[in-house]
């Protein structure tokens, strides 16, 4: 990582704390060279607070820490964005962000299942469905593909709303297992969509 560059706000960097799965926005503090250091050692968020006058690892009193997943600079090395995992709410009011719109996961949630997924298919641990259709072999999961599409189809044109959007949810699960067990990732379909967008 080049040098920060600390000089522009009296020895401080502010620090952008985003939720690494979720993508939320969650809080905004100030580190000088000592909070960074601390955080990279420790891989706990550690600050430099104005009010207390000294260095500050969020959580150390409720134990809301903020797991460092990874630390990114800006252009100019001055203001860091810095992914985490949070541990219980990040605001001390006990919402999820300090920026009210706790929005959940959104269509983030695409990337977060086939993480969770491709870690099943790496793990296989006994007792899991996941890993049960992994081990039934590519015949029986393009089948349940095609169950599940055909079931999203009858509820589509005979069925209910929630009945689509459940198929609909069974469908998707099952094609990232299919794609997963093949190699492949859902982001491949949004990289081909966004080819035949242009
Ligand atoms: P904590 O670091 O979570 O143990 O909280 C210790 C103290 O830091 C709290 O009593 C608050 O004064 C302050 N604090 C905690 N979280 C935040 C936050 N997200 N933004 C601003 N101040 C906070
Ligand atoms: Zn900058
Ligand atoms: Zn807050
Ligand atoms: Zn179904």
């Amino acid at each position: 990582m080049a040098q920060l560059d600390y000089s522009k706000l009296q020895g401080l960097i502010p620090a952008i704390i985003q939720d690494a799965d979720t993508k939320n926005v969650l809080m905004l503090g100030f580190m000088n060279e000592e909070a960074y250091l601390k955080t990279v050692e420790s891989g706990k968020v550690t600050f430099f607070s104005r009010t207390k006058g000294r260095l500050w690892t969020k959580g150390e009193e409720s134990g809301h820490f903020l797991n460092v997943v990874s630390i990114e600079e800006d252009c100019d090395h001055d203001t860091l964005l810095i992914k985490v995992h949070p541990v219980g709410p990040t605001c001390h009011k006990g919402t999820d962000t300090c920026f009210g719109t706790s929005n959940d996961f959104g269509v983030e949630f695409f990337r977060y299942l086939q993480d969770f997924i491709s870690r099943r298919h790496e793990e296989m641990p006994e007792g899991s469905y996941t890993t049960s259709l992994f081990k039934s072999g590519v015949n029986r999961m393009a089948q349940k593909v095609g169950e599940e599409a055909v079931e999203t189809v009858i509820e589509a044109t005979n069925g209910t709303d929630d009945r689509l959007i459940y198929e609909a949810s069974d469908l998707i699960y099952h094609l990232i297992v299919l794609l997963t067990s093949k190699g492949h990732r859902i982001e491949e379909l949004a990289e081909e969509l966004i080819k035949r967008h242009k």
